[in-house]
Protein backbone atom coordinates (compact mmCIF):
# COMPACT_ATOMS: atom_id res chain seq x y z
CA UNK A 1 0.00 0.00 0.00
CA UNK A 2 1.46 3.79 -0.43
CA UNK A 3 -0.97 6.58 1.08
CA UNK A 4 -0.12 10.65 1.15
CA UNK A 5 -1.64 13.40 2.77
CA UNK A 6 -5.02 14.66 2.69
CA UNK A 7 -6.15 16.57 -0.19
CA UNK A 8 -3.63 15.52 -2.46
CA UNK A 9 -1.52 18.16 -4.72
CA UNK A 10 0.62 17.01 -7.54
CA UNK A 11 3.85 15.74 -5.56
CA UNK A 12 1.48 13.64 -3.53
CA UNK A 13 -0.26 11.80 -6.23
CA UNK A 14 2.83 11.91 -8.58
CA UNK A 15 5.27 10.23 -5.98
CA UNK A 16 2.26 7.70 -4.37
CA UNK A 17 1.75 6.84 -8.71
CA UNK A 18 5.06 6.26 -9.62
CA UNK A 19 5.89 4.41 -6.89
CA UNK A 20 2.86 2.03 -7.21
CA UNK A 21 3.13 1.47 -10.33
CA UNK A 22 6.98 0.85 -10.01
CA UNK A 23 5.93 -1.79 -7.41
CA UNK A 24 2.81 -3.22 -9.57
CA UNK A 25 5.48 -3.61 -12.03
CA UNK A 26 7.77 -5.76 -9.12
CA UNK A 27 5.00 -8.16 -9.07
CA UNK A 28 3.49 -6.38 -6.16
CA UNK A 29 -0.45 -6.01 -5.16
CA UNK A 30 -1.01 -2.79 -4.94
CA UNK A 31 -3.54 0.54 -3.40
CA UNK A 32 -2.93 4.02 -3.04
CA UNK A 33 -5.08 4.96 -0.80
CA UNK A 34 -5.52 8.31 -0.60
CA UNK A 35 -7.35 10.31 2.68
CA UNK A 36 -9.50 12.54 0.41
CA UNK A 37 -10.25 12.80 -2.85
CA UNK A 38 -7.88 14.36 -5.59
CA UNK A 39 -8.48 17.24 -7.66
CA UNK A 40 -9.48 16.85 -11.58
CA UNK A 41 -6.68 18.30 -12.78
CA UNK A 42 -4.75 15.22 -11.18
CA UNK A 43 -7.34 12.57 -13.00
CA UNK A 44 -5.42 11.89 -16.03
CA UNK A 45 -2.19 10.67 -14.37
CA UNK A 46 -1.15 7.27 -15.25
CA UNK A 47 -1.56 4.35 -12.38
CA UNK A 48 -5.38 5.71 -11.73
CA UNK A 49 -6.02 2.54 -11.17
CA UNK A 50 -4.58 1.62 -7.97
CA UNK A 51 -6.73 4.32 -6.37
CA UNK A 52 -8.70 4.04 -2.94
CA UNK A 53 -10.10 7.29 -1.59
CA UNK A 54 -11.56 7.52 1.59
CA UNK A 55 -13.94 9.98 1.01
CA UNK A 56 -15.82 7.34 -1.81
CA UNK A 57 -14.83 3.74 0.03
CA UNK A 58 -14.34 4.37 3.31
CA UNK A 59 -14.27 0.85 4.47
CA UNK A 60 -11.94 -0.79 1.91
CA UNK A 61 -9.59 1.79 2.97
CA UNK A 62 -9.75 0.60 6.08
CA UNK A 63 -9.52 -2.99 5.20
CA UNK A 64 -6.73 -2.06 2.93
CA UNK A 65 -4.55 -0.42 5.65
CA UNK A 66 -5.76 -3.24 8.24
CA UNK A 67 -4.58 -5.90 6.06
CA UNK A 68 -1.43 -4.81 3.88
CA UNK A 69 1.92 -6.20 4.59
CA UNK A 70 4.08 -2.83 4.27
CA UNK A 71 2.22 0.31 3.36
CA UNK A 72 5.13 3.18 2.16
CA UNK A 73 4.06 6.99 3.87
CA UNK A 74 5.31 9.52 0.69
CA UNK A 75 4.76 13.52 1.18
CA UNK A 76 4.04 13.74 4.46
CA UNK A 77 5.83 14.00 7.93
CA UNK A 78 3.12 12.88 11.00
CA UNK A 79 0.38 10.84 11.04
CA UNK A 80 -2.10 13.98 11.39
CA UNK A 81 -1.75 14.93 7.99
CA UNK A 82 -3.70 11.63 6.56
CA UNK A 83 -6.42 13.27 8.69
CA UNK A 84 -9.55 10.69 9.58
CA UNK A 85 -7.01 7.59 8.45
CA UNK A 86 -4.39 9.13 11.28
CA UNK A 87 -5.37 6.00 14.09
CA UNK A 88 -5.80 3.12 11.36
CA UNK A 89 -2.49 4.38 10.12
CA UNK A 90 -0.83 4.43 13.24
CA UNK A 91 -2.31 0.93 14.24
CA UNK A 92 -1.94 -0.91 11.60
CA UNK A 93 0.58 -3.77 11.94
CA UNK A 94 2.34 -3.38 8.68
CA UNK A 95 5.88 -2.63 8.02
CA UNK A 96 5.89 1.51 7.36
CA UNK A 97 8.70 2.92 5.11
CA UNK A 98 8.25 6.68 5.11
CA UNK A 99 9.98 9.33 2.18
CA UNK A 100 9.04 12.89 2.78
CA UNK A 101 10.44 15.91 2.17
CA UNK A 102 8.94 17.74 4.99
CA UNK A 103 10.88 19.26 8.07
CA UNK A 104 10.72 17.80 11.19
CA UNK A 105 9.01 14.24 10.59
CA UNK A 106 7.66 12.22 13.74
CA UNK A 107 8.81 8.38 14.69
CA UNK A 108 5.44 6.41 13.07
CA UNK A 109 7.54 4.36 10.84
CA UNK A 110 9.65 1.66 10.47
CA UNK A 111 12.25 3.64 7.97
CA UNK A 112 12.47 6.96 7.80
CA UNK A 113 13.86 8.82 4.36
CA UNK A 114 13.06 12.04 5.18
CA UNK A 115 15.18 14.88 2.82
CA UNK A 116 14.01 18.13 3.67
CA UNK A 117 16.57 19.85 0.93
CA UNK A 118 14.94 17.91 -1.83
CA UNK A 119 12.28 20.11 -4.06
CA UNK A 120 9.83 16.81 -4.12
CA UNK A 121 8.69 13.90 -2.64
CA UNK A 122 8.58 12.82 -6.02
CA UNK A 123 12.49 13.47 -7.09
CA UNK A 124 13.00 11.52 -3.73
CA UNK A 125 10.84 8.45 -5.64
CA UNK A 126 12.76 8.95 -8.55
CA UNK A 127 16.36 7.91 -6.64
CA UNK A 128 14.45 5.00 -4.97
CA UNK A 129 13.18 3.88 -7.94
CA UNK A 130 16.18 3.96 -10.12
CA UNK A 131 18.65 2.36 -7.38
CA UNK A 132 15.96 -0.41 -6.86
CA UNK A 133 15.08 -0.39 -10.28
CA UNK A 134 17.77 -3.32 -11.93
CA UNK A 135 14.71 -5.36 -12.74
CA UNK A 136 12.27 -2.52 -13.22
CA UNK A 137 13.24 0.25 -15.10
CA UNK A 138 11.75 3.49 -14.92
CA UNK A 139 8.84 3.58 -17.81
CA UNK A 140 7.53 6.76 -19.43
CA UNK A 141 4.11 6.20 -17.46
CA UNK A 142 6.29 6.28 -14.11
CA UNK A 143 8.31 8.75 -15.31
CA UNK A 144 4.87 11.08 -16.06
CA UNK A 145 4.42 10.85 -12.72
CA UNK A 146 7.40 12.13 -11.69
CA UNK A 147 7.95 14.82 -13.93
CA UNK A 148 4.45 15.89 -12.61
CA UNK A 149 5.08 15.97 -8.81
CA UNK A 150 8.74 18.11 -9.42
CA UNK A 151 7.06 20.38 -11.34
CA UNK A 152 4.14 21.50 -8.99
CA UNK A 153 6.11 21.48 -6.28
CA UNK A 154 8.85 23.84 -7.85
CA UNK A 155 5.82 25.97 -8.93
CA UNK A 156 7.53 24.66 -12.60
CA UNK A 157 11.34 24.36 -12.00
CA UNK A 158 11.63 28.06 -10.94
CA UNK A 159 12.20 28.04 -6.69
CA UNK A 160 15.04 28.06 -5.10
CA UNK A 161 14.69 24.24 -4.49
CA UNK A 162 15.10 23.50 -7.55
CA UNK A 163 19.14 22.26 -8.65
CA UNK A 164 21.02 21.22 -11.31
CA UNK A 165 21.01 17.96 -10.64
CA UNK A 166 16.73 17.92 -10.29
CA UNK A 167 17.10 19.61 -13.61
CA UNK A 168 19.35 16.42 -14.83
CA UNK A 169 16.31 14.28 -13.68
CA UNK A 170 13.71 15.92 -15.77
CA UNK A 171 16.58 15.61 -18.42
CA UNK A 172 16.54 12.24 -18.51
CA UNK A 173 12.71 11.78 -17.71
CA UNK A 174 12.65 13.57 -21.15
CA UNK A 175 14.78 11.07 -22.79
CA UNK A 176 12.87 8.13 -21.16
CA UNK A 177 9.87 9.76 -23.34
CA UNK A 178 8.09 12.00 -20.75
CA UNK A 179 6.19 14.16 -23.49
CA UNK A 180 6.85 17.39 -20.85
CA UNK A 181 4.44 19.77 -22.36
CA UNK A 182 1.76 17.76 -22.14
CA UNK A 183 2.22 17.74 -18.48
CA UNK A 184 1.76 20.84 -18.73
CA UNK A 185 -1.08 21.49 -20.29
CA UNK A 186 -3.06 18.97 -18.44
CA UNK A 187 -2.25 20.85 -15.26
CA UNK A 188 -1.92 24.91 -16.20
CA UNK A 189 -4.42 24.57 -19.14
CA UNK A 190 -6.81 22.84 -17.76
CA UNK A 191 -9.12 25.17 -15.64
CA UNK A 192 -12.94 25.42 -15.56
CA UNK A 193 -14.27 28.79 -16.90
CA UNK A 194 -15.66 29.39 -13.07
CA UNK A 195 -12.61 28.58 -11.65
CA UNK A 196 -10.70 31.18 -14.38
CA UNK A 197 -13.45 33.43 -13.20
CA UNK A 198 -13.15 32.59 -9.52
CA UNK A 199 -9.27 33.71 -9.62
CA UNK A 200 -10.14 37.17 -11.46
CA UNK A 201 -12.32 37.92 -8.99
CA UNK A 202 -9.62 37.07 -6.23
CA UNK A 203 -7.26 38.94 -7.98
CA UNK A 204 -9.67 42.14 -8.92
CA UNK A 205 -11.74 42.10 -5.40
CA UNK A 206 -10.07 40.29 -2.43
CA UNK A 207 -6.33 40.74 -2.61
CA UNK A 208 -5.80 42.73 0.86
CA UNK A 209 -2.46 44.52 -0.13
CA UNK A 210 -0.35 45.44 3.45
CA UNK A 211 2.55 47.39 2.39
CA UNK A 212 3.80 48.43 5.63
CA UNK A 213 4.59 44.96 6.20
CA UNK A 214 5.36 43.65 2.87
CA UNK A 215 2.53 41.00 2.81
CA UNK A 216 -0.98 40.57 0.81
CA UNK A 217 -3.52 37.92 1.72
CA UNK A 218 -6.84 36.86 0.16
CA UNK A 219 -9.72 35.73 2.29
CA UNK A 220 -12.80 33.60 1.28
CA UNK A 221 -16.30 32.83 2.16
CA UNK A 222 -18.22 29.18 1.89
CA UNK A 223 -20.40 31.65 -0.16
CA UNK A 224 -18.06 32.89 -2.60
CA UNK A 225 -16.96 29.49 -3.21
CA UNK A 226 -20.35 28.80 -3.93
CA UNK A 227 -21.29 31.67 -6.48
CA UNK A 228 -18.39 30.37 -8.32
CA UNK A 229 -19.62 26.43 -8.26
CA UNK A 230 -16.20 25.60 -6.38
CA UNK A 231 -14.80 22.43 -7.22
CA UNK A 232 -11.53 20.96 -5.41
CA UNK A 233 -8.54 22.34 -6.58
CA UNK A 234 -9.87 25.57 -7.20
CA UNK A 235 -7.76 27.35 -4.76
CA UNK A 236 -5.28 26.18 -5.36
CA UNK A 237 -2.16 28.49 -6.71
CA UNK A 238 -4.47 31.60 -5.91
CA UNK A 239 -2.15 32.43 -3.13
CA UNK A 240 1.02 32.95 -5.97
CA UNK A 241 -1.09 35.85 -6.81
CA UNK A 242 -0.66 37.86 -3.64
CA UNK A 243 2.99 36.78 -3.85
CA UNK A 244 3.88 37.70 -6.74
CA UNK A 245 2.56 41.42 -6.06
CA UNK A 246 6.06 43.16 -6.50
CA UNK A 247 7.63 44.04 -2.99
CA UNK A 248 5.52 40.97 -0.96
CA UNK A 249 7.45 38.84 0.85
CA UNK A 250 4.22 37.38 3.08
CA UNK A 251 0.91 35.86 0.96
CA UNK A 252 -1.55 34.41 2.75
CA UNK A 253 -4.83 32.81 1.71
CA UNK A 254 -7.60 32.19 3.85
CA UNK A 255 -10.59 29.83 2.96
CA UNK A 256 -13.69 28.03 4.77
CA UNK A 257 -13.46 24.18 3.93
CA UNK A 258 -14.85 21.68 5.99
CA UNK A 259 -16.58 23.87 8.98
CA UNK A 260 -13.35 25.32 9.46
CA UNK A 261 -10.82 27.98 7.80
CA UNK A 262 -8.21 26.58 5.91
CA UNK A 263 -4.79 28.79 5.43
CA UNK A 264 -2.31 28.53 3.35
CA UNK A 265 0.90 31.02 3.96
CA UNK A 266 3.83 31.20 1.10
CA UNK A 267 6.87 34.11 1.58
CA UNK A 268 10.07 34.65 -0.76
CA UNK A 269 13.58 34.72 1.01
CA UNK A 270 14.75 34.04 3.85
CA UNK A 271 11.27 34.93 5.46
CA UNK A 272 9.98 31.79 6.87
CA UNK A 273 6.26 31.03 7.18
CA UNK A 274 6.09 27.73 8.68
CA UNK A 275 6.83 29.10 12.28
CA UNK A 276 3.89 31.50 11.38
CA UNK A 277 1.96 28.50 10.46
CA UNK A 278 2.79 26.00 13.46
CA UNK A 279 2.76 28.84 16.33
CA UNK A 280 -0.58 30.45 15.50
CA UNK A 281 -2.22 27.90 13.02
CA UNK A 282 -1.98 24.61 13.93
CA UNK A 283 -0.04 23.93 11.01
CA UNK A 284 3.52 23.25 9.44
CA UNK A 285 5.83 22.91 6.12
CA UNK A 286 8.12 24.33 4.51
CA UNK A 287 9.93 27.39 5.39
CA UNK A 288 8.55 29.35 2.04
CA UNK A 289 5.55 27.13 1.96
CA UNK A 290 3.00 25.92 4.65
CA UNK A 291 -0.62 25.75 5.73
CA UNK A 292 -2.36 25.62 9.00
CA UNK A 293 -6.52 25.85 10.02
CA UNK A 294 -7.95 27.48 12.58
CA UNK A 295 -11.66 26.63 14.07
CA UNK A 296 -12.38 30.31 15.11
CA UNK A 297 -14.29 31.32 11.59
CA UNK A 298 -12.56 33.27 8.80
CA UNK A 299 -13.14 36.80 10.11
CA UNK A 300 -10.95 35.95 13.32
CA UNK A 301 -8.54 34.02 11.57
CA UNK A 302 -8.06 36.92 9.29
CA UNK A 303 -7.77 39.07 12.40
CA UNK A 304 -5.57 36.72 14.11
CA UNK A 305 -3.22 36.95 10.95
CA UNK A 306 -3.21 40.81 11.44
CA UNK A 307 -2.78 40.85 15.01
CA UNK A 308 0.45 38.68 15.01
CA UNK A 309 1.88 40.96 11.83
CA UNK A 310 3.75 43.61 14.22
CA UNK A 311 5.56 40.99 15.89
CA UNK A 312 6.97 40.13 12.19
CA UNK A 313 7.39 43.18 10.93
CA UNK A 314 10.83 43.72 11.24
CA UNK A 315 11.53 40.92 9.89
CA UNK A 316 9.50 41.26 6.62
CA UNK A 317 11.01 44.73 6.69
CA UNK A 318 14.95 43.83 7.18
P1 LIG B 1 -0.82 24.33 0.86
O1 LIG B 1 -0.85 25.77 1.21
O2 LIG B 1 -0.46 24.11 -0.56
O3 LIG B 1 -2.04 23.59 1.32
O4 LIG B 1 0.36 23.70 1.71
C1 LIG B 1 1.67 24.22 1.64
C2 LIG B 1 2.60 23.39 2.45
O5 LIG B 1 2.23 23.43 3.84
C3 LIG B 1 2.62 21.93 2.09
O6 LIG B 1 3.96 21.52 2.05
C4 LIG B 1 1.88 21.21 3.16
O7 LIG B 1 2.49 20.01 3.42
C5 LIG B 1 2.00 22.14 4.36
N1 LIG B 1 0.72 22.18 5.07
C6 LIG B 1 -0.46 22.64 4.61
N2 LIG B 1 -1.42 22.53 5.54
C7 LIG B 1 -0.85 22.00 6.63
C8 LIG B 1 -1.34 21.64 7.93
O8 LIG B 1 -2.50 21.81 8.28
N3 LIG B 1 -0.42 21.10 8.80
C9 LIG B 1 0.89 20.92 8.45
N4 LIG B 1 1.72 20.39 9.36
N5 LIG B 1 1.38 21.24 7.24
C10 LIG B 1 0.54 21.77 6.33
MN1 LIG C 1 5.72 17.60 -1.73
Amino acid sequence: MVTTHHRPDGDAMGSSLALGLFLEHMGHDVVVVTPSDYPDFLNWLPGQHMVLSFDQNHQSCIEKVSSAEGIFCLDFNTPSRVEKLASILTNSKAFKVLVDHHLDPSDFCDITFSFPQSCATSELIYHLITKLGTEGPLSSSIGTCIYTGIMTDTGSFRFSSMTADTHRIIASLIELGVTNHEVHENIYDNFSIDRTRFLGYCINEKIHYLPEYKAAYIAITNQELERFNHASGDTEGIVNYALGIKGVRLAAFFCERDGMVKISFRSKGDFSVKEMASMHFSGGGHANAAGGKSTEGIQMAVQRFLDILPSYCERLNA
